[in-house]
């Protein structure tokens, strides 16, 4: 069959609100131009993030109701322990509110001046929560993931020989090996099995500990039983557990691969470990059978995690971002290949040639985006990366819109119409205008900027 239906009927829905694009012209306008300033009420599709958007199914909104709140022993924290030690058998399971809580906690036990952690690509919060205590996050993914244009199956890897050279260049202030699965910052693309096995071995060699941020572990299994010689008859669960026996710890964002919209663990094997980090959890999420959580959001997670690896599932997850990519693929607009699993990155400075980097092609492009279609994506480029912290303005690597795509949310249908909306862009784009910066807050100024329109002369 060419169609790939969504395996789920729908129980429960969340109207969209119709609007004509006059509308969302005055809307935006209004916004300063910056999308994350709309009312999500005002946005049709919203592909900003696939973080904690996930819809949760009848079987965890039961799950929510059955939640045990008390403050210490709650059923809900051992039927969420149980279902994280069946697909990650680690001896420490830690409860936290959400992903970056896990990674607090982790670099204020780990990291401090002189440390390094390297890593396939850090994720910001990662990145951040490693550099605040004053140690370095570095990147070491293969070369090939640093290449948009390159098909290469699992451009996630973290490169052996990187690794190797830098432990021997850094013996002594590097705490730990980590892996991002699959790898977010560099386009959601997926790791082998058989890289993570040589890591190990890497990692054995130098006595140091490997931990995997595993967001995306569900996806990124998937992605090995599809395209690893050797592990395409092996089911889901096989995989996830070969994946996690390698490591010796994992932070997670529940927001991601668990199905919902609030949560997150970091566990590992080492008892010493394990008391420093429950130690600071007590003073910063809460106690250790709840961390920041309720039970309810336990039971939730746990009901989570068994409908994650269910293969008609994934089929249909990986499937359906694949097919938004592919029509766009089709019709000639540049996309980062391949597709990863959460999302489909448009290339814009490639899209609109004719708009100089200075004047935002991505931010010009997610803008008219909206205005055709109700459509919110993510600008990833010289707005998101280009401010350094002494003040220059410098052009990012890539000037990219994110389409991430929330788990279990929108229909082909939905998908349908944003191939149409890009039929209309593509008959417009020579005529979107660039864009300039009207007023930015000394830091992460991608969240609140204002914008106002280039007028071509
Ligand atoms: C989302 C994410 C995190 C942080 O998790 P939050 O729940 O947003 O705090 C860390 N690493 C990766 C790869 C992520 O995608």
């Amino acid at each position: 069959m060419k169609t790939t239906i969504e395996p789920f009927r729908i129980k429960t829905v969340e109207p969209i609100r119709m609007t004509t694009r006059s509308e969302r012209e005055a809307l935006i306008e209004k916004a300063n131009n910056n999308l994350f300033s709309l009312n999500s009420q005002d946005v049709l599709i919203d592909f900003l993030t696939d973080s904690g958007t996930s819809a949760m199914s009848a079987a965890q909104w039961a799950g929510i109701l059955s939640g045990d709140e008390s403050y210490a022993g709650s059923p809900s924290f051992h039927r969420f322990e149980a279902a994280v030690k069946k697909l990650m058998p680690f001896k420490h399971i830690i409860p936290t509110h959400q992903g970056r809580a896990a990674e607090k906690i982790l670099f204020s036990i780990i990291g401090g001046p002189g440390k390094k952690i390297p890593n396939n690509t850090h994720f910001d919060t990662t990145r951040a929560n490693i550099e605040t205590t004053g140690a370095e996050a570095v990147d070491l993914v293969i070369d090939e993931g640093l290449d948009p244009a390159s098909e290469f199956p699992f451009k996630g890897n973290l490169c052996p020989k990187k690794l190797t050279n830098f432990i021997e260049e850094n013996m002594g202030s590097i705490p730990i090996v980590m892996v991002t699965i699959t790898n977010n910052s560099g386009g959601g693309q997926p790791v082998s099995l058989g890289n993570l096995k040589e890591i190990r071995s890497i990692c054995d060699r130098f006595k140091l500990p490997l931990f995997i941020d595993a967001c995306r572990f569900a996806e990124n299994a998937y992605f090995i039983q599809q395209r690893e010689a050797g592990q395409e008859d092996r089911s889901i669960v096989d995989i996830v557990k070969d994946i996690f026996a390698l490591a010796d710890g994992m932070t997670m964002s529940a927001k991601k691969d668990a199905l919902v919209n609030i949560g997150g663990w970091l566990a590992m094997n080492d008892d010493a470990m394990a008391m420093d980090a429950r130690n600071v959890l007590i003073l910063t999420e809460g106690f250790p059978t709840y961390g920041g959580l309720a039970g309810r959001d336990l039971e939730a997670i746990a009901i989570g995690l068994e409908e994650i690896v269910d293969q008609d599932y994934l089929h249909y997850r990986i499937t359906s971002t694949a097919y938004l990519g592919d029509a766009l693929s089709e019709m000639g607009v540049p996309i980062m290949k391949p597709v990863g699993g959460h999302a489909v990155y448009i290339d814009a400075r490639a899209l609109l040639p004719h708009i100089p980097h200075q004047q935002y092609p991505g931010q010009a492009l997610a803008l008219a985006l909206y205005k055709i279609g109700g459509i919110r994506g993510c600008e990833i480029g010289t707005v998101m990366f280009g401010r350094q912290p002494d003040g220059s303005e410098v052009m990012a690597k890539m000037d990219l819109v994110r389409l991430a795509i929330p788990r279990r949310v929108y229909t082909q249908s939905h998908i349908d119409y944003v191939i149409e909306c890009f039929e209309e862009l593509m008959k417009e784009k020579d005529s979107i205008t660039g864009v300039r910066i009207t007023w930015e807050p000394p830091a992460l100024r991608h969240f609140t900027a204002h914008f106002d329109s280039i007028c071509s002369s």
